[in-house]
């Protein structure tokens, strides 16, 4: 077993012999292999699912590889997929023209299947890699804003189809920037990283936590009402609020924080987020080291 076992390869090619050995071999290596005749058919499959890779011939009745390539680059939804080019046409000119569409390997026929098993490995690890640096942050681990970002508005379709609860909670570091400036920015950063992991294992295994920028985070609460979050939210203001520091054991650091609930206070991200964001603020105005899930009207 290898790293990318598991991952889904769609192979499109019309010889039925080439793509039923091509689809044997990678099934044993551990992928999961499905297949399409010709470009059409793969855009018809590429509707309801998005494989991990794409391998494909060039020359095909229907629709050619170039063609499904071209329209497969303009579309934002399937431009990430990788894309290896399997071909009979061996010459210079037809190896640029394929490689300037934007692929991630050309493959000439015949090619023995441990080769293209081979490159199809080093693909998929390539693309691997890249989501991680995508999807986390890489000085705390956790996830990065445009991956919680997206997991969020995920969930918020999950609340308007079935009607259950979901909470977030905005959370910001008090004071950090007197930390910077007292202490340096290299232990701020270890502020960052200490708070980051103590978050991550204090909400529970199906909530999680991602860093929107600077000292803000938010943490995603799946099918939890506001008192509930409310409550994950103060076990971990507590728990941060008790992390010491070796470099710096008179420091300690707190937390305050604002947490909105759907569908009863919104269903879109940006309002959820702005009344979270809300209650931060009047955490912060009422003396920090807090968490508000409801405002306070002015009297
Ligand atoms: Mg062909």
């Amino acid at each position: 077993m290898n790293k990318v076992s598991g991952k889904r390869i769609l192979l499109v090619d019309d010889d039925r012999i080439s793509l039923g050995f091509i689809a044997a071999y990678l099934r044993r290596e551990g992928y999961e292999v499905d297949t399409s005749e010709n470009g059409e058919i793969a855009l018809e499959f590429l509707e309801e699912n998005i494989p991990h890779l794409i391998i494909c011939d060039v020359e095909m009745p229907v629709m050619g590889g170039k063609e499904l390539r071209k329209s497969l680059r303009n579309n934002s939804k399937f431009r990430l997929i990788p894309f290896i080019f399997l071909s009979g046409k061996t010459d210079a000119h037809d190896i640029i023209e394929g490689l300037n569409l934007g692929v991630d390997d050309y493959v000439t026929k015949p090619v023995s299947h441990v080769e293209l098993g081979a490159r199809a490995r080093a693909t998929l690890e390539r693309q691997a890699l890249y989501e991680d640096l995508l999807n986390y942050d890489h000085l705390t681990g956790v996830l990065s804003r445009r991956n919680i970002e997206s997991k969020l508005k995920d969930e918020l379709v999950r609340v308007k189809r079935y009607g259950r609860p979901f909470s977030l909670i905005m959370v910001d570091i008090d004071h950090f920037k007197k930390i910077n400036d007292r202490y340096g920015h290299l232990f701020g950063d270890l502020v960052l990283e200490k708070v980051a992991k103590n978050m991550s294992q204090k909400i529970r295994d199906v909530d999680y936590v991602g860093r929107m920028g600077g000292e803000e985070f938010v943490i995603g609460l799946p099918e939890t009402p506001r008192q509930a979050a409310f409550e994950v939210a103060e076990k971990v203001r507590k728990s941060i609020s008790e992390v010491t520091y070796e470099e710096n054991p008179e420091v300690r650091v707190t937390i305050s924080g604002g947490v909105s609930c759907a569908p009863d206070e919104g269903d879109q991200l940006n309002q959820l987020l702005e009344i979270a964001d809300k209650k931060l603020y009047q955490a912060k105005g009422d003396g920090r080291n807090r968490i508000i899930d409801e405002l306070t009207e002015p009297s």
